[in-house]
């Protein structure tokens, strides 16, 4: 399935691939309600949000290059 090695930041990439994934799925719709959990606080995007900051957060410390447009319009809520 893969390879048997990988760097981390190809294991950062792939975490941050699979939670964007994730993410657009469960994208609120119009209602504010996630289409696949039918909730408001869908807690599946607020897991993918929070590994996506955490792998860009990782990436900007590690490199210098820029990191991938993130694509979320909505302000983190905490709380
Ligand atoms: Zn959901």
């Amino acid at each position: 399935m893969t390879a048997p090695f990988l760097s981390l930041a190809q294991i950062r990439n792939r975490l941050a691939l699979t939670a964007r994934q994730i993410l657009r799925d469960h994208q609120p719709g119009t209602d504010g309600r996630c289409p696949v959990c039918r909730t408001s606080g869908c807690t599946v995007a607020a897991a993918a949000r929070n590994v996506i900051d955490t792998a860009e957060d990782v990436q900007q410390r590690s490199t210098a290059t820029p990191p991938a447009t993130p694509d979320r319009d909505d302000p983190q809520h905490t709380g």
